[in-house]
């Protein structure tokens, strides 16, 4: 989210080429015509009519001609941040160099988007929590479930681990955008391989027994730089909820006893963590507004009045009608004289 609220900022001001030169003719007309709303697609789009770039090279917008526009992803450019090539290491489990104790006191992490989703991997009452168990540390939680049960992905991520790692068993690793990793652990059958996107909800494998394990369970970790918190802090396994929007993570987490509690005593920190989300959230409101303003001016297209040019004629060129562009342009109707040299809008 962090990222997409750099590249809404620069949205204002880094619309392409083509569309610069459409919003300064859109800026000298803004008086004279009203302006096409533009809405987030619901996927029932009709036809694909520009794309934007948005500053972040990982994300952009694209507008159908019904006014509608979506963010998109494109993966390729994702993929060349250095949150995946960075300590990108297909065989340790923490390719970090680093103690988990070189991690700053606290710091939030954007956890979904309007890019990236939330599946709950497994919805079940865990029967290990994290912490020491018999005197072993315990890096994640155990949900059991019968073998064979489909485990999804719980965000978009690309496959950084997948193949069969001692007391792990067969072991997926996932590497999300933010720099936080989920672990799916003792599978029967990985589905994935290294290097595959998926987004959550993706199958990465079946539920099982490998590895070192006395029944059928997935161990699920969450890690972020190597070091592992309780996955409780981020998910509700009992209900399947996501806990927070926005994961405010305190070094103290990881902890290797540290268990999630339910009412943490610091109440300011509480309140912080609360003021610091409505914050967020309000940017992401005003940056959201900005790019949509954007994407409404770089939506509109003009026409200059050419010989022989009709209302009709012109209609059928840009795919609208003789009605919508009356009703774009004050003052012009079906029977006007079309006067050779004006400029109309015609979306
Ligand atoms: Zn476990």
């Amino acid at each position: 989210m962090k990222r997409l609220f750099l590249c809404l900022l620069a949205l204002g001001a880094g619309t392409s080429l083509f569309a610069q030169e459409e919003s300064r003719e859109a800026d000298s007309l803004r008086h004279a015509f009203g302006r096409q709303q533009v809405r987030p697609s619901t996927g029932r789009h009709s036809q694909f009519a520009d794309t934007l770039d948005t500053g972040n090279p990982g994300v952009k917008v694209v507008l159908y001609d019904n006014g509608t526009y979506r963010f998109v992803r494109d993966l390729d450019q994702v993929q060349k941040d250095s949150v995946f090539t960075e300590f990108w290491d297909t065989r340790a489990v923490n390719p970090y160099r680093e103690k988990p104790d070189s991690l700053p006191d606290h710091f939030s992490l954007w956890i979904v988007d309007s890019l990236d989703a939330y599946v709950c991997p497994y919805i079940t009452h865990p029967r290990s929590q994290f912490g020491y168990r018999r005197g072993r540390r315990h890096q994640g939680i155990d949900l059991p479930y019968p073998t064979g049960t489909p485990v999804a992905a719980a965000f978009d991520g690309k496959v950084r681990i997948s193949s069969y790692v001692g007391g792990y068993g067969n072991l997926v690793v996932l590497r999300h955008a933010n720099g936080l990793e989920t672990f799916y652990a003792h599978l029967s059958k990985r589905n994935v391989e290294p290097g595959d996107w998926v987004n959550a909800g993706d199958i990465v494998g079946l539920g099982g027994s490998t590895g070192r394990s006395t029944g059928p369970h997935l161990h699920f970790e969450t890690r972020y730089r190597g070091a592992a918190f309780d996955p409780s802090w981020l998910i509700d396994f009992e209900t399947g909820t996501l806990r927070h929007r926005l994961l405010k993570i305190r070094s103290w987490y990881f902890n290797p006893n540290q268990r999630y509690v339910q009412d943490v005593d610091d109440e300011d920190e509480i309140f912080r963590t609360d003021e610091e989300e409505r914050l967020a959230a309000e940017e992401q409101a005003r940056k959201e507004a900005a790019a949509r303003a954007a994407a409404e001016a770089a939506a509109q297209r003009y026409h200059t009045i050419r010989n022989g040019d009709t209302l009709s004629g012109i209609a059928k060129k840009y795919h609208t009608t003789v009605s919508r562009i009356c009703q774009l342009n004050s003052g012009l109707t079906p029977s006007s004289t079309l006067r050779v040299g004006k400029r109309i809008r015609v979306r």
